[in-house]
């Protein structure tokens, strides 16, 4: 809440420390009175809205509200812009830093459900309270795909608005190098529309750095061809041999064709550390399976890779038992492979942190396509061959210092990466990279968010 001087009366909202809660019961009255579904703290779907992926996020939230429309979105932006409350907007839930719902007031996307094909010209709509489970389910049937990440419960709108990287990365780049229009309300409540001819100098913000830049309704994607045959799924091996497998898998990465994918991850099986490689060879005569021993001489301990749709393949790694844990991300992007030492402190800090389930060091490839970027962006990361990624994982509260010491402890002995953190995966005490010149990202919430009505929602 911005806390304006007791002379600073507009319009009869004056928020002040004392009386903030009356201010939002009044705005709760005004939009109720337009018939915009809300739900004060402690009541109707507050809890629902304000309910994130990480367990870990307290919100400051007093009210949430439901739009059906962009109408419905304009006039509850306008009228909390006058009341100077601030607003955050949730889409999927996932992002670890709970900015969704760091404003007084949280919008809840659910309403904004489109999909929309259009054959002709090759293009999507998505509404921006969609997941990826829904749009890949949707596409797949007209044989396309927008490439999202690698969990199906995560929303279009965080995922997209932060860059995106999943499976389709080397082949076909980030998420956000297919979108070319977005559709929302400004900071002020005005319906905007933005694209490339238009607003050359506001979409490569948007992708990359648009989360609360404004509060979006609906995204237009260039859609890709869907690969013919897809052979997917992880591959066992113990954790002693985890290391040369990792160094294996970096060697090659470089002359990996980018029709393969894979991301070695150090998970827990039965109390038990082990190395998962999980990943995706893209309509290719030969199984992921056997792409991975042809490069690896380790024994395999098991394996779940078969042929699978797109829809299975997006959602091989998905856990709805983690939804609501406490959570710590922190990740390293570096320009060079990893060296052997740094892979064993690695191993031997997993093995020898917090056992619980959800705790994993992720390897994830970056190098290929993002170097040539379909459209600009401001993804930071371009010259990343790859990230370390450490999550860090608790199911009850007093384990929480534990795991963020871990999780901290193991990302600092990897020393000095490029600077700053990829804004999906940032923590709420984290600074995200952003890689835009001449004050572009400024620019853009000057000219969406005067106000600075969504600044709560946003990394920086
Ligand atoms: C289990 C898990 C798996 C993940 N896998 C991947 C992955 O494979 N690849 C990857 O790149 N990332 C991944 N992420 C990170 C994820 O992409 C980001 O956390 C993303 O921000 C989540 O989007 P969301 O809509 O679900 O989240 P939310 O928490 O709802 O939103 C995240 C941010 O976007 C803003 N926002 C949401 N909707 C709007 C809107 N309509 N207008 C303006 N701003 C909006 C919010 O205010 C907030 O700042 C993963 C995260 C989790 C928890």
């Amino acid at each position: 809440v911005r806390i304006v001087g007791e002379n600073n009366e507009r319009d009869g909202w004056a928020v002040t420390a004392s009386n903030i809660s009356q201010v939002v019961e009044k705005f709760a009255t005004k939009l109720e009175r337009l018939g915009i579904a809300t739900s004060l703290i402690g009541s109707g779907f507050f809890a629902e809205t304000t309910n994130l992926f990480n367990g870990n996020v307290s919100t400051p939230a007093m009210l949430s509200v439901r739009p059906r429309s962009e109408t419905e979105l304009a006039s509850i932006v306008a009228i909390a812009t006058e009341a100077e409350l601030d607003v955050s907007i949730k889409g999927g839930g996932h992002g670890v830093a709970g900015r969704a719902v760091h404003g007084t007031i949280v919008i809840d996307s659910i309403y904004f459900d489109k999909l929309a094909y259009d054959q002709s010209t090759n293009l999507i709509t998505v509404g921006t309270g969609v997941r990826w489970a829904d749009l890949d389910s949707y596409s797949s049937q007209f044989g396309v795909v927008v490439p999202g990440g690698a969990v199906s419960s995560t929303g279009v709108a965080g995922l997209t608005l932060g860059g995106g990287i999943g499976w389709l990365l080397p082949l076909l780049g980030l998420t956000c190098d297919h979108l070319i229009l977005v559709r929302g309300v400004s900071g002020i409540g005005e319906i905007i529309e933005l694209n490339d001819r238009c607003h050359p100098e506001l979409m490569p913000v948007v992708r990359g750095c648009g989360h609360g830049l404004a509060a979006f309704t609906e995204f237009v994607f260039e859609c890709r061809s869907l690969p013919s045959s897809i052979s997917a799924g992880s591959i066992y091996f113990s954790i002693n041999d985890a290391v040369d497998v990792i160094n294996a898998l970096m060697q090659w990465s470089p002359e990996c064709p980018s029709h393969i994918n894979y991301s070695p991850a150090l998970i827990w099986r039965s109390g038990k550390p082990i190395l998962s490689v999980d990943g995706v060879a893209f309509s290719s005569s030969t199984g992921f399976g056997d792409v991975i021993r042809s490069v690896v001489s380790a024994e395999t301990i098991g394996s779940t890779v078969r042929d699978r749709t797109y829809p299975e393949l997006q959602s091989m790694l998905d856990n709805p038992l983690r939804w609501g844990q406490g959570c710590c991300w922190r990740s390293w992007f570096g320009e060079r492979l990893l060296t052997e030492s740094q892979l064993e402190s690695l191993v031997l800090g997993f093995s020898k942190g917090p056992k619980n389930s959800d705790c994993m060091v992720v390897f994830e490839r970056i190098e290929g396509a993002v170097r040539e970027p379909r459209r600009l962006s401001s993804y930071p990361f371009r010259s990343a061959v790859n990230n370390v990624l450490i999550v860090a994982a608790w199911d009850r509260v007093e384990l929480r210092d534990c795991g963020v010491e871990w999780a901290t402890e193991l990302v600092n002995s990897l020393g000095p990466s490029l600077e700053g953190t990829y804004v999906n995966y940032s923590s709420e005490q984290e600074r995200p990279s952003f890689d835009l010149a001449n004050g572009a990202l400024d620019q853009a919430h000057r000219f969406l968010d005067p106000a600075n009505t969504f600044a709560k929602s946003r990394p920086c």
